[in-house]
């Protein structure tokens, strides 16, 4: 049996220049591909953090993109659950897009408050954060993720106190939220602007 040289690139595993080219130019689309998503992950964060939102609100954004939020999902990969079942439908594994996005109570109330994007099953949160970085749409963005604390907030009063709220409730009452705190806030700022304003020192 004698040795041969096997180009892996190429299914004869006989090499040649066009076959080196082809490779090489594959190689050249997935670091562009991996750079412009780590690309539109930086942009996505820098808009999450200039969000005129509470910062309860930004630290779920934090939270969710770290997967750091205890759904069924993240409990079961701990070993604190043996299932992690969603607690309000009964019927599907509750990863964060399905607490916040799809569970059957809450899937409704997108359409009603932005139907700008779409919000297909397998997308994870983050994906959809991106369609609105993608399109400009900021101010969006902040009610997307205003409205997902507020099914979080409503999920977590049903597991650990099993009241359970209106979904609508719950995103009106955020929604309100959001627009009295874009209001208060540069007021407040200037009055403490006006507060600690420079003063001439006194004169003997
Ligand atoms: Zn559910």
């Amino acid at each position: 049996m004698e040795d041969r040289m096997v180009w892996p690139h190429e299914r004869n595993g006989q090499f040649s220049v066009r076959s080196y080219y082809r490779y090489i130019l594959a190689q050249i689309g997935t670091q562009f591909a991996e750079g412009s998503n780590v690309q539109t992950q930086h942009i996505l964060w820098k808009h999450l953090w200039k969000m005129k939102v509470p910062n309860k609100v930004k630290i779920f954004a934090w939270r969710a993109r770290k997967n750091g939020l205890p759904t069924g999902q993240q409990l079961v990969k701990k070993h604190v659950l043996s299932d992690g079942t969603c607690s309000l439908c009964l019927s599907e594994l509750e990863t964060l897009a399905h607490a916040v996005m799809s569970c059957n109570a809450i899937h409704k109330m997108w359409e009603l408050y932005l139907h700008v994007v779409s919000i297909a099953n397998n997308m994870s949160v983050m994906d959809v954060a991106l369609q609105f970085c993608d399109r400009k749409l900021y101010d969006q963005l902040a009610t997307f993720f205003m409205l997902m604390w507020s099914f979080w907030f409503r999920r977590n009063k049903y597991v650990h106190e099993k009241v359970t709220l209106s979904p609508k409730q719950v995103a009106d009452n955020a929604l309100t939220m959001l627009h009295s705190f874009d209001k208060v806030k540069p007021k407040t700022q200037i009055q403490l602007k006006n507060h600690y304003r420079w003063q001439h020192p006194p004169a003997d």
